[in-house]
């Protein structure tokens, strides 16, 4: 844990009390703080309460005394509208904080030359994160990582001069963290997201864009136009600005060749690693997250070798594109994130012989977005309320089935492609589409296709845990 001690003495009011509320409401007072925690619900309120942490409903409390209030970032802070408590705070003239920017105070105060690298984006960010923190480690560097992937930021150990912390930031961390100061900067891109949450397009970019501001060096995925402009914004401040493009050739900066990383100086180009061959990476995007972590690890003073080594043995994330198993020429890819059809675009473009499993509880406009990759598609099996909406779309263009369940969709779609004479062919569960109807979460529907694979006679596990 890291003792918040930058507040010690202070009265701070905290609101949310999930996980991350938790962790961060013990880490001030373990750093000497008085906290007054509070939540909209009682089991989170009576959760903190057997955690030891003073709750009090923070409607009636003294909010001139407070320094300062801390804000879980799944509060609303200022769309659709503000949180009662927010409301409060800011009538108080007490600032808004959140956990990333409690970790920011203590590493300036404590170790400030420990570096750090903050990744945000629309897309990528976890793949991004997990990269860096694996090429680190890899490099025998002494890492954390945490923030919005895996461990709560105040739960990661204390900062120290040789620590290397990566830190993935979504977008309502970063609007609640001020003076973010990372060593290195990662935006990877920009769509449109969230905007229930953020109102308009510029005010989600201009929140985005805030961490690379901060940073000493800004690493930016060039390839959109919002990011483009926050790159040539931010250089014209100054900054030192290092841009990356998974297909531009670019005059300064880091791209992606096909599978080859290069590095361009006025206009001169370098190879300085490259994706052939490495599963976990393969498809455009990720040149785009390898390309991020690539540059983010020189900034803070990997070698290439090092680099290299680390992008070569990074096992990937679960269910993203993740390789399960394989039997002969058969490969079985779990990208059940794919939660909607421009989650499911990358996948569907990395592989070129597909046995395509889909359907689940549709989102707006289905699957008519990936029509172009229709072609890459040898035959479809629909599951989930979906699949009669998605046969519609599917027509004559693609061959299907309405399989009902993912249990017969991959005993199907492997038998199909085991019969596949075009090299090797993907046996791909990329849903476009929620869970909710027939699993719990992604996660669980993601493992649900890993045992079914798994339960193939003849098929080899692929990897081992993940993160
Ligand atoms: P995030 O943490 O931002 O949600 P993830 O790394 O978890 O991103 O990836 C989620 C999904 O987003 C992946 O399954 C893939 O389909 C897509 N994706 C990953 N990286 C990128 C990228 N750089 N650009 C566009 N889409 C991406």
């Amino acid at each position: 844990m890291i003792p918040a001690n930058s507040f010690s003495g202070k009265h701070v009011a905290l609101f949310g009390l999930g996980g991350s509320g938790i962790a961060t409401a013990l880490a001030l007072v373990e750093g000497g703080a008085n906290v007054l925690a509070w939540d909209d619900n009682p089991d989170s309120v009576a959760k903190a309460n057997a955690a030891g942490i003073a709750t009090g409903d923070l409607r009636s409390a003294d909010w001139p005394g407070f320094a300062s209030f801390v804000l879980s970032p799944g509060v609303p802070l200022t769309h659709p509208k503000p949180h009662w408590s927010v409301e409060l705070a800011r009538g108080a003239g007490v600032e808004i904080i959140g956990d990333i920017e409690l970790f920011g105070r203590e590493r300036s105060r404590a170790a400030p030359d420990a570096p750090f690298i903050a990744i945000t984006g629309t897309n990528g960010k976890s793949t991004t994160t997990a990269l860096a923190a694996h090429i680190l480690k890899s490099a025998g560097r002494d890492t954390q990582m945490g923030g919005n992937i895996g461990r709560a930021v105040m739960t990661l150990d204390p900062p120290a001069t040789d620590r290397y912390y990566v830190v993935e930031c979504s977008s309502y961390q970063i609007d609640l963290a001020p003076s973010i100061n990372p060593t290195a900067g990662i935006l990877l891109n920009l769509t449109p997201d969230h905007l229930d949450r953020h109102g308009t397009m510029q005010h989600y970019a201009g929140i985005k864009e805030r961490l690379v501001a901060g940073s000493g060096t800004a690493i930016i995925g060039v390839d959109d136009i919002h990011c483009a402009q926050i790159a040539d914004r931010l250089e014209r401040a100054g900054k030192t600005v290092i841009r990356i493009s998974k297909r531009l050739p670019l005059t300064d900066g880091y791209f992606a060749d096909g599978t080859d990383l290069m590095e361009a100086v006025d206009g001169r180009y370098t190879r300085i690693g490259f994706l052939e061959g490495i599963g976990s990476l393969r498809g455009q995007h990720n040149a785009q997250n390898a390309l991020a972590a690539a540059a983010a690890c020189l900034a803070v003073g990997l070698d290439l070798g090092e680099i290299q080594s680390g992008l070569q043995s990074f096992p990937g994330l679960a269910h993203r594109m993740e390789q399960v198993g394989r039997k002969n020429h058969v490969l079985f890819v779990n990208d059940s994130k794919a939660t909607n059809a421009d989650a499911a675009a990358p996948a569907l473009s990395s592989f070129p012989r597909i046995y395509w499993i889909a359907g689940g509880l549709a989102k707006e406009g289905g699957i008519e977005p990936l029509r172009s990759y229709f072609p890459r598609i040898a035959r479809a099996y629909l599951i989930g309320e979906a699949a009669p909406a998605f046969s519609a779309t599917l027509g004559e263009a693609v061959p299907y089935e309405i399989s009902g369940t993912l249990a017969a969709a991959v005993e199907h779609a492997a038998h199909d492609a085991a019969r596949d004479g075009h090299g090797e062919a993907v046996v791909l569960l990329s849903p476009a589409c929620a869970s909710f109807d027939q699993f719990k979460n992604f996660e669980i529907r993601g493992e649900a296709f890993r045992q079914a694979v798994h339960a193939i006679e003849g098929v080899t596990p692929i990897g081992g845990p993940k993160p």
